[in-house]
Parts: C-alpha cells; sequence; structure tokens
C-alpha cells in the first residue's frame, strides 16, 4: 500500500482500511456530532454490522469524547445506514 494512502481504524471491528472505505463521523466545534464535519473524528466501515455495533457499544462517544446523552444516537444510525444504502445502489 502507497505510504500517501491514510489509513484508519474502524471504532467497532478495529480494522484498519484505506481512509476512502470508511465513514468518517466527526464532533464538530458545536459539539454536535456527524457526517461531513470538521473537528475530532472517528472511522467506522461501510458495514452495518460495524455501524450498529459502534452506536450500540458507545464507541464514537469514547472516540470522540462526548455525553452520550447529548447525541442522538439513533438518528445518527439512520444517517450512517442511509449512507452505506445508497453508496451500495447499482447503478
Ligand atoms: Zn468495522
Amino acid at each position: 500500500m502507497s505510504p500517501l494512502t491514510k489509513r484508519r481504524t474502524c471504532v467497532a471491528c478495529r480494522r484498519v482500511g484505506a481512509k476512502e472505505t470508511m465513514i468518517r463521523v466527526a464532533r464538530g466545534a458545536d459539539g454536535a456530532v456527524g457526517l461531513g464535519r470538521e473537528g475530532r473524528g472517528a472511522y467506522v466501515c461501510r458495514a452495518e454490522t460495524c455501524i450498529s455495533k459502534a452506536i450500540q457499544g458507545k464507541a464514537f462517544g469514547r472516540a470522540l469524547r462526548v455525553e452520550a446523552s447529548s447525541v442522538d444516537w439513533a438518528e445518527l444510525e439512520t444517517e450512517l445506514l442511509r449512507t452505506i444504502t445508497d453508496s451500495n445502489v447499482e447503478s
């Protein structure tokens, strides 16, 4: 693998993969957690099992250092699952 390829670790299964194969979740300056934000980030595989595991195991909360109660995790899970569903659509 090229040394220029950024590698990231999935917060759920700890698999290390190329940045492009992972979904980035970040905590913005306003403290809100979501996709496509600047700020402290955590990565998860584009896989339903990893997304669910990361949400249910509160791995994002630990990785992003946010109060678990300050985030709507169900909404984030829905958003992440929609992201992988969209990218899997045959064209
Ligand atoms: Zn994973």
